[in-house]
């Protein structure tokens, strides 16, 4: 087969993200951003990886839509020789963010298949129109090409209904499809995979717990590669402290707000998804901010830290009993990957739980999965970056290949 590179589109309500993979050796030929769509300010910033040295080219005038968007980014790969006409191009992958209980796995769109991510608009209102919106465009691009969909939540549907299911009247939860989901799939499948290859284990002989820290948070319980729980829930906001979301939290606050606070749903929303975790305890949602004033002898950063690290602790103790046995705990994602003290904090005092972090393996800054646990401790504790895009175009092009075999 001649056609090996493709393209991974993640696109939200105003920001198309870009990568242009070679699959034989999946490496990167071009990576890039689309952001402010439809303001007068947008911007394209195009970094092609081919030529060696990386030169970024920046665009700054008013891109309409998602159209527009893409057609800029068209225009940039074909400046490069990499244009989206090219035969070598074998698919376009989409990241998905809801897939509901239908997609367990990558899937080739088709009509039915648009309409079934439309069908889940309303609990994905924020994210599944950004993607039907990248959809669609790239499909008037290029109609002959296998666009193939690539769910967050895909990678959580083997959860049991013990986990998935929230204990309330089950005639009302399922008319309205209100269950546990998960986000972050994509991540959480190629981290625990990674963490099985640094273990020089396979997938199926581990159990691992995922951390998957970045400006949005979540955890993971894996067993033997299967998820068997997950803190994001119905939408994102369920679980851990975030950058500006809660995470989890009593649902009566809701009401109570509305009751008493006299705030409107759409406030609450706006303020629980935008406007807490992190950002609302003190301000910043940056965790290398908050760090910094933490050195500096800030009370109302170091508390926004210490409930942060609280709510981890909590569910690593949560998954451990999930699980029962514990092979590695894996930190990723922006904090996950760069924040020490962060990975410090969450396993300290759970030594009984054969859980340690080795100060100095621990303030190792490197790109590659390491282990960052003591030889003595009983349980692998590993920071394991993450590669969304990676998986992405690796599950797109296993689908077409076969397709094509
Ligand atoms: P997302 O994909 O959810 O937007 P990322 O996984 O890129 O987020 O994580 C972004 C977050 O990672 C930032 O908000 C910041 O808190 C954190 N981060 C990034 N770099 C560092 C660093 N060097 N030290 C500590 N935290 C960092």
């Amino acid at each position: 087969m001649t056609a090996t590179r493709v393209l991974v589109l993640n696109s939200g309500s105003s920001s198309v993200k870009y990568q242009l993979l070679d699959m034989r050796d999946s490496s990167r030929l071009a990576v890039g951003l689309v952001e402010r769509i439809g303001e007068e300010t947008s911007r394209l910033k195009h970094t092609p990886l081919t030529g060696g040295g990386a030169t970024s080219r920046e665009r700054e005038e008013p891109i309409a839509d998602h159209e527009a968007a893409l057609k800029a980014v068209a225009e940039e790969l074909a400046t490069d020789g990499l244009g989206l006409d090219s035969p070598e191009l074998a698919a376009i992958g989409h990241r998905v963010v809801h897939g509901g209980l239908k997609f367990t796995e990558p899937t080739v769109i088709t009509d039915e298949v648009l309409a079934e991510i439309q069908r889940l608009v309303p609990v994905a209102p924020l994210h599944n129109p950004a993607n039907i919106t990248g959809i669609r465009t790239a499909q008037v691009l290029r109609p002959d090409l296998p666009q193939v969909a690539v769910f967050d939540t895909a990678f959580h549907t083997t959860m049991p209904e013990s986990a998935a299911r929230y204990a309330m009247d089950v005639k009302t939860a399922d008319e309205h499809r209100v269950r546990r989901y998960g986000f972050h799939g994509t991540s959480h499948a190629y981290v625990s995979r990674e963490m099985a290859k640094l273990l020089d284990k396979a997938p199926e002989d581990v159990n691992v717990i995922v951390l998957h820290l970045g400006n949005g948070a979540s955890a993971s319980a894996v067993r033997g590669g299967q998820c068997v729980d997950t803190s994001m829930g119905l939408t994102p906001l369920e679980g851990l402290v975030m950058g500006t979301r809660s995470g989890d939290m009593d649902p009566a606050v809701i009401f109570h707000l509305a009751r008493v606070g006299g705030m409107s749903i759409d406030e609450i929303d706006v303020l629980l998804n935008k406007k807490s975790g992190l950002i609302g305890l003190c301000g910043d949602n940056d965790m290398r901010e908050i760090r910094r004033r933490i050195d500096e002898g800030d009370k109302e950063a170091a508390l926004a830290f210490d409930i942060y690290v609280h709510r981890l602790k909590k569910y690593i103790g949560a998954y451990y009993a999930v699980l029962g046995r514990v092979d590695a705990i894996a930190f990723t994602a922006g904090v996950g990957e760069n924040a020490a003290p962060v990975r410090e904090a969450a396993v300290a005092g759970l030594e009984e739980l054969g859980l340690a972090v080795d100060g100095e393996l621990n303030s190792v800054r490197s790109d590659e999965a390491r282990l960052i646990s003591p030889e003595y401790a009983r349980v692998a504790v590993a920071v394991v970056p993450t590669d969304e895009e990676l998986e992405i175009a690796t599950q797109t092009f296993a689908l077409v290949r076969d397709r094509n075999a």
